[in-house]
């Protein structure tokens, strides 16, 4: 998977005066987010990002600065609903959830309104500090959240989730499973947290046995991705199980191992739903399908999960 191609100039997160004159600077982009939601112009593939006008950064604040994407500084900043909703009228934009429009926008804006929202949702949730429980400052341009309690004083930093996902196969199958929640068809490669204690690895062999049965013997790391779902790092494996038998937990409704060509017939039908291409989970899959089976599956059409 490739990064997000953002240079963070965290050089210049403790430079008050830069920042300020950078936020107002009319020509820095400032992306608009409320309630956990960001503001959007434009629809599929005319999507793009809502700016917060220069008139209105002197009522507001940022929240972080986001660094600097080819030639544009972009900084996020965080407005009422009612703001929210005169800009939506004014610029023909709407407030969207990020699921909705990771597939919506082109790639780096895509990676960017991740990055906004996953800092977004680690700032909301430290409001108080942790330790003490006194109201928390956003400092360093939006990256660390300090305890105002002298006595206190605990500074925050942004936190991750790892979670593992992994592309098992057995000669030549792949074992795809499906969460009760998911729209009907929809099938994806196993994924879970990890735990206090583990590596990686070991949270791969678990989760798979857990959910599924399997026992997963050798791995190899594939790729990875911010995850902001609510705060994620999602890390790729592609495995190889040893016992291939199918018990299964109450987390998922169903697990299966899918030959090549079958996936591929059931796909094209429409009767299996593959995750959305933005997502480690369908890079996986494509991954272990070509270099194994020589097959393609972005030509497969059909049934592309999108939500
Ligand atoms: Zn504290």
């Amino acid at each position: 998977m490739s990064g997000l191609p953002i240079n963070r100039l965290a050089e210049r997160r403790g430079d008050e005066a830069w920042l300020n004159r950078e936020f107002a600077n009319p020509r820095s982009r400032v992306m608009v987010v409320s309630e956990g939601r960001v503001l959007v112009c434009g629809q599929g593939r005319e999507a793009r990002l809502a700016d917060l006008p220069p008139d209105l950064r002197q009522e507001s604040h940022y929240q972080a600065l986001l660094g600097k994407l080819e030639s544009d500084t972009w900084f996020v900043a965080s407005v009422s609903k009612a703001t929210a909703e005169n800009l939506a009228s004014e610029q023909g934009a709407r407030l969207r959830g990020l699921r909705s429009i990771v597939a919506d926008l082109e790639g780096p804006l895509a990676g960017l309104a991740a990055y906004a929202r996953g800092l977004d949702l680690w700032q909301s949730n430290h409001r108080f500090c942790g330790r003490c429980g006194t109201r928390c400052e956003i400092d360093q341009a939006g990256f660390r959240m300090v305890c105002q309690n002298p006595d206190c004083g605990r500074v925050h930093f942004p936190r991750l989730d790892p979670a593992v996902i992994v592309a098992v196969g057995y000669r030549g199958s792949i074992l795809l499973g499906r969460q009760p929640s998911w729209p009907p068809g929809r099938y994806s490669t196993l994924a879970g947290f990890v735990e206090p204690g583990e590596s990686l690895e070991d949270a791969v062999r678990r989760e798979v046995a857990e959910e599924s049965g399997v026992v997963v013997g050798h791995l190899s790391y594939h790729s990875s991705q911010p995850w902001p779902f609510p705060s994620s790092l999602m890390v790729g494996f592609i495995g190889e199980a040893v016992r291939t038998d199918i018990r299964l937990d109450d987390e998922l409704e169903d697990a299966r191992w899918f030959a090549p060509l079958e996936l591929q017939q059931l796909v094209r039908s429409g009767e299996i739903i593959l995750p959305f291409k933005a997502s480690v989970s369908w890079h996986l899959i494509a991954d272990f399908m070509a270099s194994r089976h020589q097959l393609d599956i972005s030509s497969w059409g059909g049934g592309v999960w999108q939500r």
